[in-house]
C-alpha cells in the first residue's frame, strides 16, 4: 500500500477544546450557520460575521494540538508513500503539530482575503470593528467619533479610495487599525476625530475590504481538482472526526471507494455516510488515531 488520503473534520480538534460545528443545540458556538457562514450573512451583517471569526481566531491562541494531530504529523514525517491530509478545519492545529502535506479545503482562520485586490495573506488578531472595543482609545473631550451616517458605510461596502485622509501605512501581514484623523462632516466642517476602526489590506492598502479567508456555504472549496486526483489514486482513505453532513467532503469516501481504496472512519459515533466505509472505529480521535498510525507504520 502506497497512497493515503486522510480527511479530518472538527472532531479531530474537539479534544483540544475547539467546539465542533453543530453542538447539541444544532448551533455553532451559539450561532445559526446561516448567520455567520454564508456570503449573504457577510453582506447583511459584516460586523457580526467578523466578530464571530475574530473570536474563533482569538481562541486559537488558547488551545494546543492533541494526540490525534501529533499522530498525523508523525504519519506525515514517516510515511514513505504519497500522503495528503485534507482538513475541513479552519484552525491551525495540524500545522502546529508539524504536518506538512496538508491542504485546508475550507480556508484558514489565520488568513485574510482582500475583496479589492484578490490577494490572500496571513492574518493575526482581529479583522472586524466590534473586536476593537478592547483597544479603542478613550474618547477625548473635544474630539468626536464618526457620525452615524459615516458609520453606516460598512467595511464590506468601502472601496479602495476610502483610506483615512492621512493614509494607511503598509504592512506585510494584515492588521486592524484605529487612527486619529480629520473628518469632514455633512455640514462641510472639518473636525478632528477618531477614525472608525477598520482592517487594512497589506497588499493594496484598501480599507475595510478584507474578509476571513474561509470557504462559506455556497462557495467552492479550495483545491478540489488536486483532492479528486489524490482520492482516485489512493489505496487507503481515512476519515477522522467528521459528521459526513457537509459536502463535497462527505462524498470523498464514495470516490475513494469506487476507485478501489480501503476506507476507514474514526469518529465518536458512526457518521452519516458510515455504510460507505469498510471499517468504522468508534471512539475518541486522541486515542484511536495514534493506534491507527502505529498500525499503518508497522505494516
Ligand atoms: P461536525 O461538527 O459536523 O462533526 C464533527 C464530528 O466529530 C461529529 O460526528 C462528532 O461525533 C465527531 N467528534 C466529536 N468529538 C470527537 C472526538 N473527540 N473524536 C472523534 N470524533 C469526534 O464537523 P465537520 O464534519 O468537520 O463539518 C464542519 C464544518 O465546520 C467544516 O466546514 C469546518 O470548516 C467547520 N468547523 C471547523 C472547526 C475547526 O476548524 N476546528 C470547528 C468547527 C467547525
Amino acid at each position: 500500500m502506497r497512497n493515503i488520503v486522510v480527511l479530518t473534520g472538527a472532531g479531530v480538534s474537539a479534544e483540544s477544546g475547539v467546539a465542533t460545528f453543530r453542538g447539541p443545540d444544532g448551533l455553532w458556538e451559539g450561532h445559526r450557520v446561516e448567520d455567520v457562514a454564508t456570503p449573504h450573512a457577510f453582506e447583511r451583517d459584516p460586523a457580526l460575521v467578523h466578530a464571530f471569526y475574530d473570536a474563533r481566531r482569538a481562541k486559537l491562541g488558547t488551545v494546543e494540538p492533541n494526540g490525534a494531530h501529533a499522530a498525523l504529523a508523525r504519519l506525515d514525517a514517516e510515511w514513505p508513500g504519497e500522503l495528503l491530509i485534507v482538513t475541513q478545519n479552519v484552525d491551525d492545529l495540524h500545522e502546529r503539530a508539524g504536518t506538512k502535506r496538508l491542504l485546508h479545503m475550507h480556508g484558514e482562520l489565520k488568513k485574510g482575503w482582500c475583496l479589492a485586490c484578490g490577494e490572500r495573506f496571513p492574518w493575526d488578531g482581529p479583522m472586524g470593528e466590534n473586536s476593537l472595543n478592547a483597544v479603542r482609545p478613550e474618547p477625548v473631550e473635544g474630539l468626536s467619533f464618526f457620525s452615524n451616517e459615516q458609520r453606516k458605510s460598512s467595511p464590506s461596502t468601502m472601496t479602495k479610495t476610502d483610506h483615512p485622509p492621512d493614509g494607511p501605512g503598509l504592512s506585510s501581514s494584515g492588521r486592524t487599525d484605529v487612527r486619529g484623523t480629520s473628518v469632514r462632516t455633512s455640514s462641510g466642517r472639518t473636525e478632528v476625530g477618531i477614525c472608525e476602526a477598520v482592517n487594512i489590506c497589506p497588499s493594496c492598502n484598501a480599507v475595510g475590504r478584507v474578509r476571513p479567508d474561509i470557504v462559506w456555504f455556497g462557495e467552492m472549496p479550495y483545491a478540489m481538482e488536486r483532492i479528486d486526483e489524490a482520492l482516485m489514486r489512493c489505496d487507503l482513505f481515512v476519515s477522522i472526526g467528521t459528521s459526513g453532513a457537509v459536502y463535497p467532503a462527505a462524498g470523498f469516501v464514495q470516490t475513494a471507494r469506487y476507485c478501489g481504496a480501503h476506507c476507514v472512519e474514526i469518529n465518536l459515533e458512526p457518521s452519516l455516510g458510515s455504510y460507505f466505509f469498510h471499517e468504522s472505529r468508534i471512539g475518541k480521535a486522541g486515542e484511536l488515531v495514534p493506534q491507527w498510525v502505529d498500525e499503518v507504520l508497522a505494516a
